[in-house]
């Protein structure tokens, strides 16, 4: 793509397409959107890529008015405020499509020394990636239209985004980098989402390349996937590195969505609740999904965090994803491998900054590794970490997503999933007991700690210690039948 090295934000003033033809091959693997896995959308269909037709020519657009003039805007445009979650008409939720590499994401090494038992798929990443922001003139749509697009609220979300990840990697990933375009495609926003991205993607001939992103903004409040409307914006994972996003009319949820999308960007998939007809807290998994019927994955289901259901704020990625990812510095958390016996930790809030603020262990009879953090209202959290999402929260690696790269939150109460659930994390006194065995129990939380004591099966008992009762036994029948 172009090298040349243009401000951020750069003015848009041309509506001719840009030249992104780039002479050289991808040199990262170039997974194909036929392998796209639909989601998040209420209906059933599996959309086989195939079918996602690419206009071959401009054709005039039967749902346009034919009578709108280039200075007209055909619909209705909202203004920065507006948050479709609150609307009773939108139907609002993610919708997104990801093409899993071909290339597994995972990686060999992993952060820090002590990841011998952990998740780490991907190794840290350092690299600044070039965004392109394109907003796109769909056919159908006016001048005016476009011109509706608010470009200030479209830049300060590619910001947003860049300080939460760059926060994140502990500086070593930047979306500082961008370069803006305008672009007439022939896609219509009657098109599912997916198909107006591969049309504008083909027009453009993008190409997936490391720490290369490709935005594009659509002139319409919201956009649909097979005729359902009420999609805040579609995420593509190309590559751990690579990935596209398709959003429409800045709204609230906008500085959310584009850094929900840039989670996807990185290689993450969603943070998911585990949800159970029958209440139960943990459940092993099968070869495929879950080995209780009775329990799902809730998708989006961790409502605190960013990777989770779409909201105005950008909580915390948990830390189970932040490991997966080989995100921060690697010292954020401890882990306590396979605890033989009783052991306690101090969790510090999630959201700030100390060493060790998290906790992970695998117990020693399922081999499942769980997290621990505390969730207060502090940094990405202060919106968030309330009431029932003020706590400490508990998670392991989901069955969904691939290679691993899902997260299943495990509440006090898994008859409750869903947008509503505000009641993800653990409060003072609750034990969780893993499906393995081992308990976990909030001893107390305060306002900058918790502290937490988790008990292996059996009751942390060493195993020297039915040793000693069976000498003192044999010791006392010595005695009395020695007397
Ligand atoms: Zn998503």
């Amino acid at each position: 793509m172009n090298e040349a090295p243009a401000p951020s934000p750069s003015p848009t003033t041309s509506t001719a397409p840009p030249d992104l033809a780039v002479p050289e091959p991808a040199t990262t693997s170039a997974p194909v959107a036929e392998e796209a896995i639909p989601e998040a959308v209420p209906v059933p269909a599996s959309e086989p890529a195939t079918t996602e037709e690419v206009p071959t020519e401009s054709v005039s657009d039967p749902e346009s008015d034919p009578a709108a003039t280039p200075d007209e805007i055909t619909s209705f445009v909202p203004d920065l405020t507006w948050n479709p979650l609150e609307d009773p008409d939108s139907n609002a939720r993610y919708g997104e499509h990801f093409a899993e590499p071909v290339t597994p994401l995972k990686a060999s090494s992993s952060l820090g020394v002590d990841d011998s038992e952990g998740n780490a798929a991907l190794a840290p990443r350092t690299g600044d990636f070039k965004v392109t922001l394109v907003t796109v003139q769909l056919s159908g749509k006016t001048v005016a239209d476009t011109d509706a697009i608010n470009m200030t609220a479209a830049r300060n979300s590619i910001t947003s985004a860049n300080k939460y990840w760059n926060s994140a990697s502990a500086g070593r990933l930047t979306f500082a980098k961008v370069n803006e375009y305008r672009h007439k495609s022939a896609a219509k926003i009657t098109d599912s989402y997916g198909t107006i991205m591969a049309t504008v993607t083909k027009e453009l001939n993008w190409q997936y390349r490391a720490y290369e992103s490709l935005v594009i903004f659509v002139p319409h409040a919201d956009l649909n996937y097979n005729g359902s409307w009420g999609i805040l914006g579609g995420g593509f994972t190309d590559s751990a590195t690579s990935g596209r996003v398709i959003m429409p009319y800045p709204s609230a949820l906008t500085n959310n969505v584009i850094t929900h999308e840039f989670g996807h960007v990185l290689g993450l998939h969603h943070a998911n609740s585990l949800a159970c007809s029958n209440a139960r807290a943990d459940v092993p998994r099968a070869s495929y999904g879950w080995a209780d019927s009775s329990c799902w994955s809730s998708e989006y289901g961790d409502t605190s965090d960013l990777m989770g259901y779409a909201q105005v704020s950008s909580p915390q990625i948990n830390a189970f994803l932040w490991e997966y990812g080989g995100f921060g510095r690697g010292n954020e958390i401890r882990n306590l491998g396979t605890p033989s016996t009783t052991a306690r930790t101090t969790l510090k809030a999630w959201a700030g900054t100390e060493a060790g603020r998290a906790t992970k262990f695998t117990d020693p009879v399922s081999k499942d590794v769980y997290y621990l953090e505390l969730r207060l209202p502090v940094g990405n959290d202060t919106a968030t970490a309330a009431g029932g999402n003020r706590g400490v929260k508990i998670t392991k690696m989901d069955v969904l997503g691939w290679s691993g790269n899902a997260s299943v939150v495990l509440t006090p109460n898994s008859l409750r999933s869903g947008w509503g659930n505000t009641s993800l994390t653990w409060q003072q006194g609750q034990t969780f007991k893993t499906h393995g065995g081992t308990t976990i129990k909030i001893d107390s939380i305060g306002t900058s700690s918790a502290a937490v004591t988790i008990t292996p099966p059996g009751g942390g008992v060493p195993a020297v210690v039915p040793v000693v009762v069976l000498w003192f036994r044999w010791w006392f029948r010595w005695c009395w039948t020695s007397r």
